[in-house]
């Protein structure tokens, strides 16, 4: 359409990353630079949260799965949380880059096609926002991704059946005790869901000790429901 090659002349298309212009020819969101050089996820990882394993160690499980084990089933995360994808993160929360979320949410599903995860999952949910919170930012950027990861995958998005009643701190900078403090009653479950032998993929931004991702399983499981998986933009690194 003749609107969108004057669109891309007025606003040309750039890379979420980086910040370079992209070739109007070229796959959108990503340069070709960031594909090759960017901390994607596929060596060693940890068979329970998908964070990566240094080669050399003989273990296949990181410190903090074993020190801590989660109640979740397994997880699976795209990008390691460093550097340029720290900081596009910064801007896809804070900076009113909600779209983001189309180009990211295509890589995630990706994640799960191309990995060969054969996992059939019923639902789709993302962590919730406190509603205040998303009031003040616009959107929910784990709620943006869900739904594109929802329609590539073609598993159905929920997002009434759990929601976060508390307003909680940030947990960076947190202990894991005062995480989990943190997160106390922080999620509540819509009455009268039957969840029972459900299979729920939960969707988030930023993995780090994995303490919201298993009060949700904890409270999920509490309903019935069979295996939760999850399925984070970002991870840290196994420490
Ligand atoms: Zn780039
Ligand atoms: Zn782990």
């Amino acid at each position: 359409m003749l609107i969108d090659i004057i669109l891309n002349i007025i606003y040309p298309p750039k890379c979420i990353f980086c910040n370079t212009i992209i070739p109007i020819q070229k796959e959108k969101g990503i340069c070709d630079d960031c594909k090759k050089s960017l901390p994607f996820i596929k060596e060693k990882v940890c068979q329970k949260c998908g964070k990566p394993i240094d080669n050399i160690e003989e273990r296949n499980t990181c410190f903090d799965c074993i020190k801590y084990p989660p109640i979740y089933d397994k997880g699976w995360a795209l990008l390691v949380y460093e550097g340029i994808v720290r900081d596009m993160i910064y801007r896809f929360k804070y900076g009113g880059h909600k779209e983001y979320a189309v180009y990211l949410g295509v890589l995630m599903a990706n994640k799960i096609k191309n990995e060969n995860i054969k996992e059939k999952f019923d639902l789709i949910i993302p962590i919730p926002m406190h509603l205040k919170k998303k009031r003040i930012r616009g959107y929910n950027q784990s709620e943006e991704l869900a739904k594109i990861i929802s329609k590539q995958l073609k598993i159905p998005i929920d997002i009434t059946i759990l929601t976060r009643i508390k307003e909680t701190k940030p947990q960076s900078g947190l202990s894991i005790t005062q995480r989990k403090n943190n997160l106390k009653k922080a999620f509540k479950i819509k009455q009268n869901t039957d969840l029972k032998g459900k299979k729920i993929l939960l969707i988030d931004d930023i993995y780090t000790t994995g303490s919201t991702i298993n009060t949700c399983a904890n409270i999920l499981k509490k309903k019935g429901v069979k295996k939760v998986c999850f399925l984070s933009l970002s991870i840290g690194r196994d420490k």
